[in-house]
């Protein structure tokens, strides 16, 4: 008598997590290197004075409104082009600039977006770590519109690394809402307990994920809080500091 048994797919022993989703934006992608650089390249366009000092200020600043005003977005405060603009308007407040139309904000961000894109990359360890995966299904899950992530994606090299993309404009929740995790994983026809979700978000990304039933890593690129990572791992998130530290935790 033979006992029952089954086929295990595509080479992977059982227990080894075949689906592996991503987050893009500083995670994948070198999004807030891009950020500084673009924000850089259009302060040194206004008429301020060369200071390191102010130009750090001014950069973090950007970061501070991109970070307001995008949050707003996600939250359904502002659509996609009113995040733009705001940042726009809010930036350049200090410096006397007002834009009379919402034309001009937004010709004035597409300068910027040029900026930006002039800098697009991923991370040096991206490709390296993507290559070791290379025999597993991997898949994107992000927060914004999925033309303009896919061009990254496409601009950086990743799209044919990757099965599925979901983003959260077309898609209708962002997250840490679990339907867009269980959509993901429906797109791969797996559960959630099949499939692994890293990014650099600890509550957007890693105890998003988490609550929604797939493996959780948070990817720490800045330097957690001691608080941080008590909240990690008490909701059961692995930490890693950099890519590279992945391969060797899906085994
Ligand atoms: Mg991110």
């Amino acid at each position: 008598m033979s006992m029952p048994g089954w086929v295990v797919e595509s080479g992977q022993d059982e227990g080894v997590p075949n689906v592996i989703l991503f987050d893009l934006d500083d995670t994948l992608f070198a999004h807030r290197e891009a950020v500084n650089a673009g924000a850089l390249s259009v302060l040194r366009q206004l008429d301020v004075p060369p200071s390191t000092e102010l130009e750090d200020a001014e950069v973090a600043r950007w970061t501070e409104l991109e970070e307001l005003h995008y949050t707003r977005y996600l939250t359904g405060d502002l659509d996609y082009l009113g995040q733009r603009r705001a940042r726009a308007r809010d930036f350049l407040a200090p410096y006397g600039v007002e834009f009379v139309t919402d034309a001009e904000a937004e010709t004035w961000f597409e300068h910027y977006l040029g900026h930006y894109r002039d800098a697009w990359d991923v991370y040096p360890d991206t490709m390296s770590v993507l290559g070791a995966l290379a025999d597993r299904r991997l898949g994107i899950i992000t927060n914004g519109e999925l033309d303009f992530q896919l061009a990254k994606i496409a601009a950086t090299g990743l799209a044919p690394l990757f099965e599925h993309v979901i983003a959260s404009g077309e898609f209708g929740f962002t997250k840490p809402d679990a339907r867009i995790f269980h959509a993901a994983c429906a797109a791969f026809g797996v559960t959630p307990s099949d499939a692994v979700y890293i990014g650099d978000r600890l509550h957007t990304d890693a105890i998003g994920a988490t609550n929604a039933g797939l493996r959780g890593i948070w990817i720490d690129r800045l330097g957690a809080t001691p608080a941080d990572l008590a909240e990690a791992e008490a909701s059961g998130v692995s930490v890693i500091t950099s890519l590279a530290e992945l391969p060797a935790l899906l085994v």
